[in-house]
């Protein structure tokens, strides 16, 4: 692709570094933001800055936050004794749009998968093996994607505090829950969070 200008290169160059984004989509929008007023460009480079800067994650359940503890650990009238256990915060937006589920979250931040390097360590299971071991909680469900990943995910996890008395679930599968929780429509999660299946009763069908 040529360019007359090294500034528009730029910019161009950059907006195609986003995942889904090809030169050509990156090139037609930053020529729309130069037919906008410059306010927009501003508020636009404003708004991903101060996010990228200032954006938190919540001690307690690792969901995105603007303060140290995230709204729903926060809230008194949520079940802190039932820990939906999720990959990222889509899947925690995706959940609470369902309003099926009162109790509060663990995100992972991902899912194991040695083909892309990620470890157990590197996800955020070690502060909820930690959150267990307290003695608090009373449930945990599963709600992660059913791929060969987050089978594993879950199994590790599972072995990990098998031995705490504790019960543990998963999200109804067979269901529209494809790679992506949170495409599954409203109403199809929501039913598999209020039907979760004893933890247990998954691992027959590996
Ligand atoms: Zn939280």
């Amino acid at each position: 692709m040529e360019f007359s200008s090294k500034l528009l290169e730029k910019a161009v160059n950059e907006m195609a570094q986003l995942p889904g984004i090809g030169k050509r989509t990156a090139l037609r929008l930053v020529l729309h933001l130069l037919k906008q007023p410059v306010e927009q460009t501003q508020f636009l480079s404003q708004a991903l800055t101060s996010m990228r800067e200032e954006i938190k994650f919540c001690k307690n359940c690792h969901n995105i936050s603007d303060v140290e503890v995230c709204e729903i650990c926060n809230n008194p009238s949520r079940n802190h004794k039932i820990i939906c256990v999720v990959e990222d915060v889509r899947d925690v937006m995706a959940i609470e749009n369902t309003n099926q589920f009162k109790g509060i979250y663990h995100v992972l931040g991902g899912k194991i998968s040695p083909i892309d390097g990620v470890g157990p360590s590197q996800l955020n299971i070690k502060s909820l093996v930690d959150k267990v071991a307290l003695g608090q909680t009373e449930e945990l469900i599963f709600a992660l994607s059913s791929t060969m990943e987050g089978d594993t995910t879950n199994f590790y996890i599972f072995k990990q505090i098998k031995d705490f008395d504790i019960k543990t679930s998963t999200i109804a599968r067979g269901i529209a829950i494809g790679d992506e929780l949170e495409y599954a429509d409203e109403v199809t999660l929501g039913r598999s969070i209020l039907n979760r299946v004893p933890f247990e009763n998954s691992l027959k069908n590996l």
